[in-house]
C-alpha cells in the first residue's frame, strides 16, 4: 500500500530532492497537529521555505546567526572538560545520581560523516548500556533515527544524552536564560518539544533491541544560562504530553494516504526548477496550496515557514484562526468574523448549535451601542 503513497507525494513534491528532517521540524509538528498542508509538506519531503517565498509569502522564521552563534559558544562551554559542569549540575542541582562517568564523543565516528554508521555505533553503546554493560555515561551528540512517512530521518541532537539509575534523560542546551528561575515560556516548550523527537527516536532505537519505553525518562534536562551570565544552569521538564502529542503526529504522518487521498488529482507544489530558479507562475502554486486545509494559528509565527502564506490566507477568509485558540474556542461552532458579526447584527438566523453565542453577541453590540451612542449595526 505505501508505493501508492510514496508515488502520490513525489507528485506533490516534484522533482526537487526530498528535504531531510529535522528535530526542529519534527518538533513543530507537536505545535499543529491538525493542520493538513503541514502533514503533507512534511511527508513528502517539499521544501516549505522555497515554497512559501515562491509563493510570495518569505519566511521569517528560524535563528538569527547571532544566535546560532551564541548558541554554539554556550554549548561549547556546558560540554567543556569533557562535561565536567554539566556533571556538577546534574549531580548538585538535579540531585541525580551518576556512577563514575564515561564520556563518549560521537560527533565523527567513522570520519565518513554518514549518518548511519554513527547511528550504529550509538545504538552499540547505548543498548550495552541498557542492558547493564561496561558502557559510556554521558553521550555527546549521539546519532540517532526515526522513521517518519516511511523515511529515514537521522537526528543529531544537540545534546548530551546521560544515564542516570537505570534511565536515560535526553538533555537539551539552549542559549535562552533563566533568570531567578524564570524562562521565556514559549521558548522552554519550543527546546521540550525538539527534545520530544529525540525521546521518541532513543525509545525507538532500544526498543530494536527488545528495551521497553521506560528506558528512557520523559523528564529533559534543560540546560540554559543562569541569570545574565553564561554559568549554566538545569531544570527538569516533564515532556510527557508533548511526548504523546507528538507521537500521534507521527502515526498521523504515517497515515498520510488518508490524506493524499482526498487531495485533487495531479495537485503539486512542484515549483519547476530551471536550477535553483523556479519557474512555475506564483500564482498557480497558491492557487495548489489553497487546495489543501491549513488551520492556522498566531503561535505558527514561531514555527512554520508556511506562516506568512497561512495568516494570509485566514486573514482573506476572515476566519477565526488568525485570533488565537482562546478567541477560537469562545466562539465554538462560529468560524469566521464575518458569521461572528452577521450574528452580532441579527443580519444572519443562527443555526441550532450557534443559537446561545448569537444571544450573547446580540447583547454585548447592544451594550456597545448604548455606551457608544451608535446603533447596533454599526459594528
Ligand atoms: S503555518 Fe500553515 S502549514 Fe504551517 S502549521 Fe500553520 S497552518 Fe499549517
Amino acid at each position: 500500500m505505501r508505493a501508492p503513497v510514496d508515488d502520490r507525494l513525489a507528485v506533490l513534491r516534484g522533482p526537487a530532492p526530498r528535504r531531510a528532517y529535522t528535530a526542529r521540524a519534527l518538533a513543530a509538528l507537536e505545535n499543529n497537529p491538525r493542520c493538513t498542508l503541514r502533514a503533507l509538506l512534511d511527508a513528502s519531503g517539499s521544501d516549505k521555505a522555497a515554497i512559501a517565498e515562491h509563493a510570495g509569502y518569505p519566511s521569517a522564521f528560524g535563528q538569527s546567526s547571532f544566535a546560532l552563534a551564541r548558541g554554539n559558544v554556550f554549548e561549547a562551554l556546558a560540554k567543556e572538560d569533557g562535561g565536567a559542569e554539566l556533571l556538577r549540575l546534574l549531580r548538585e542541582t538535579l540531585g541525580l545520581t551518576l556512577p563514575e562517568v564515561g564520556y563518549a564523543d560521537l560527533n565523527d565516528y567513522g570520519g565518513d560523516g554518514r549518518p548511519e554508521s554513527r547511528y550504529q555505533y550509538t545504538r552499540e553503546l547505548m543498548v550495552a548500556a541498557a542492558r547493564g554493560e561496561e558502557a559510556p555515561t554521558l553521550y555527546d551528540r549521539p546519532m540517532l533515527r526515526l522513521q517518519v512517512a516511511g523515511h529515514d530521518a537521522y537526528l543529531e541532537p544537540d545534546l548530551v544524552a546521560f544515564r542516570a539509575g537505570d534511565r536515560f534523560h535526553v538533555v537539551e542546551i539552549k542559549s535562552f536564560p533563566i533568570i531567578d528561575g524564570q524562562a521565556d515560556p514559549a521558548q522552554v516548550r519550543s527546546a521540550t518539544t525538539q527534545a520530544c523527537a529525540y525521546i521518541i527516536a532513543l525509545r525507538d532505537l532500544l526498543a530494536r533491541a527488545g528495551i521497553g519505553p521506560q528506558a528512557v525518562s520523559d523528564d529533559v534536562v534543560l540546560v540554559t544560562p543562569k541569570d545574565f551570565t553564561n554559568r549554566p544552569t538545569a531544570a527538569f521538564v516533564d515532556a510527557r504530553k508533548q511526548v504523546a502529542t507528538l507521537t500521534r503526529q507521527l502515526s498521523r504522518l504515517e497515515r498520510v494516504g488518508d490524506l493524499v487521498a482526498l487531495l485533487p488529482e495531479g495537485l503539486t507544489f512542484d515549483l519547476d526548477l530551471d536550477g535553483t530558479r523556479p519557474q512555475r507562475p506564483p500564482a498557480e502554486l497558491v492557487a495548489a496550496l489553497d487546495e489543501v486545509d491549513a488551520t492556522y494559528r498566531p503561535d505558527c509565527l514561531n514555527h512554520c515557514e508556511m506562516a506568512f502564506y497561512c495568516r494570509s490566507r485566514a486573514r482573506t477568509g476572515a476566519s477565526l484562526d488568525v485570533l488565537g485558540a482562546a478567541v477560537r474556542e469562545q466562539f465554538g461552532g462560529i468560524d469566521t468574523t464575518t458569521m461572528v458579526l452577521g450574528l452580532a447584527r441579527g443580519q444572519l438566523t443562527p443555526g441550532p448549535d450557534q443559537s446561545e453565542m448569537a444571544v450573547a453577541l446580540r447583547h454585548a453590540a447592544q451594550l456597545r451601542a448604548e455606551l457608544t451612542g451608535t446603533d447596533g449595526g454599526s459594528i
